[in-house]
């Protein structure tokens, strides 16, 4: 069982009382298979409490002041517990503590960065009069808002939410994923120490059907911000259209990273193996689909072999471990799959494809993996494979890379390696991506909006359009004095 001073309480938490209940679910470290705790098992009845308590809690507007200094104090509590909360993170996510004090990092970046600028939600008036009115844009909350958040990143996929609604004055109902909700329960012990009013943050957990389509047809919910799976997001989708409540869908990705002729192939090496391998290929961002120019495939796949060579596969917990267990047995059954698929289509395996398993029977620990000679029709190719996997193919010009990049109906993330300015321009403007990288494999930042195109959802997070993405805009026009 997991000990933490920053999980004193395990519970839900609906207007300022932590809830517990007879049904609870498990929570497995991937890593070894250990029982780390019992969360409650909540459903419809839980959610609509804490959405009924966060619609009274919207009968006080906070000032845009008290609103800064929620975030600022939420910020400073993560960052004075980056440690602890870390280590949360890494036992019931797997992914090394190192990744996972990062992660607790750019979390506070998103309640900091919000706290500045709040002034983008102060009401502004047109110059001058239009057809004799006067004319006043006022920035109103959206009201509440669910959010609901994936396992891959328990904590910093809840602060880009969380930070941009309580910026815009909403009230929100969260539910973690079933696999990682701890990260959340130890945010909610810190948030129970601050003088936010009741109602305004409440913490379900439990059946994501149930708790789901209570947030899509109560009237009183009026946005829910998604991040997870395309096929969830398409789920939201069709529950929310008989209630015409808005949705924000941050869902799967399969990026395209382009390597050209020119590029210099040390940076673009030690790019994807930080891309790559975060999180154990488990990102939205991460590279899925490496696309090489012929004339350097032999000499960059040199590159990553080297690299990939020196990685450590283990425990997130134990010093030097550059990658974790996958999430589930699931997660590793897809993995292995594509790997199959791929060699059964002409891939060849330059290294890895090989069964961890440290702990016996237990652990979901997959080798990296470098495959050559990846083609259109492999799985690899078409879905996230969602682990340690580099799938490399090539192309002949800049016109087939452009076409195989966007040969997918994801838009999340793209990256591209080149030395050459304005050729790297001609093709960024051709690929159907919500983020680019250049020369860089670094992904969003809380300053810059992030978002896909195409089915990777839609919406923004992060930048001054995140926390507008929470707001209504309501236009006021009056008869002149
Ligand atoms: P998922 O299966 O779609 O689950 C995401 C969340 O939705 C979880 O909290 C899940 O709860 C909940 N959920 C499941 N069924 C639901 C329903 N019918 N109604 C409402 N909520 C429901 O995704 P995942 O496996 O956790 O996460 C991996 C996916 O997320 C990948 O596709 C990845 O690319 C994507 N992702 C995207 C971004 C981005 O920024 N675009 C970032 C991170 C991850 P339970 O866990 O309790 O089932």
């Amino acid at each position: 069982m997991i000990s933490s001073p920053l999980l004193a309480r395990i519970a839900a938490y609906v207007e300022g009382q932590w809830i517990e209940s007879d049904h609870t679910s498990g929570v497995v470290n991937p890593a070894t298979g250990e029982h780390l705790a019992d969360v409650p098992n909540l459903g419809a009845a839980e959610t609509t409490r804490a959405i009924e308590a966060a619609e009274r809690s919207l009968e006080n507007t906070p000032s845009l002041a008290e609103r800064a200094a929620w975030l600022t104090a939420i910020a400073g509590l993560l960052a004075a517990h980056k440690d602890e909360l870390g280590r949360i993170i890494t036992l019931e996510q797997g992914k090394p503590l190192k990744e996972a004090a990062a992660e607790v990092e750019y979390a506070a970046g998103f309640f900091r960065f919000f706290a500045t600028q709040l002034e983008h939600l102060q009401s502004r008036a047109l110059p001058a009069p239009i057809k004799n009115l006067r004319w006043t844009i006022h920035q109103r909350p959206a009201g509440v808002v669910g959010l609901i958040t994936p396992w891959n990143f328990p904590l910093a996929m809840l602060a880009k939410k969380m930070s941009a609604a309580i910026g815009a004055g909403c009230a929100s109902v969260t539910k973690p994923a079933g696999n990682t909700p701890l990260a959340a329960v130890a945010l909610w012990n810190l948030l129970d120490t601050l003088d936010i009013p009741k109602g305004r943050l409440n913490l379900v957990m439990g059946a994501s059907g149930p708790i789901g389509d209570t947030l899509c047809s109560h009237p009183a919910v009026r946005l829910i911000s998604f991040t997870g799976s395309t096929e969830i997001g398409k789920v939201l989708m069709a529950n929310v259209a008989p209630h015409v409540k808005r949705l924000a869908l941050e869902l799967g990705g399969n990026a395209p990273y382009i390597v050209l002729d020119d590029a210099d192939l040390t940076v673009a090496a030690d790019a994807l193996m930080a891309n790559k391998f975060r999180c154990a290929g488990q990102t939205c961002v991460c590279a899925n689909r490496i696309y090489l120019h012929q004339k350097i495939e032999r000499d960059f796949l040199d590159l990553v072999v080297q690299r990939v060579k020196k990685l450590r596969v283990g425990n997130g917990l134990e010093p030097g471990v550059d990658i974790g267990p996958l999430i589930n047995r699931e997660g590793w059954d897809k993995v292995q799959q594509h790997v199959e698929d791929a060699q059964a289509q002409g891939a060849r395996v330059l290294i890895g494809a090989d069964r961890q398993r440290p702990n016996g029977t237990w652990g979901s620990f997959y080798s990296p993996t470098v495959l050559s000679g990846t083609t259109e029709p492999m799985q690899v190719s078409r879905d996230e494979t969602f682990g340690p996997v580099i799938a490399t193919g090539t192309f002949d010009d800049d016109a087939e890379a452009i076409r195989l990049a966007n040969s997918t109906p994801y838009g999340l993330a793209a990256y591209l390696f080149t030395k050459d300015r304005s050729r790297a321009d001609r093709i960024i403007e051709r690929l159907a991506f919500g983020h680019v990288g250049l020369n860089t494999g670094q992904g969003p930042t809380p300053e810059a909006p992030f978002g896909g195109m195409k089915q990777s959802g839609f919406g923004r997070e992060g930048g001054v359009e995140g926390l507008l993405e929470f707001c209504e805009p309501q236009t006021v026009t009056s008869a002149e004095d």
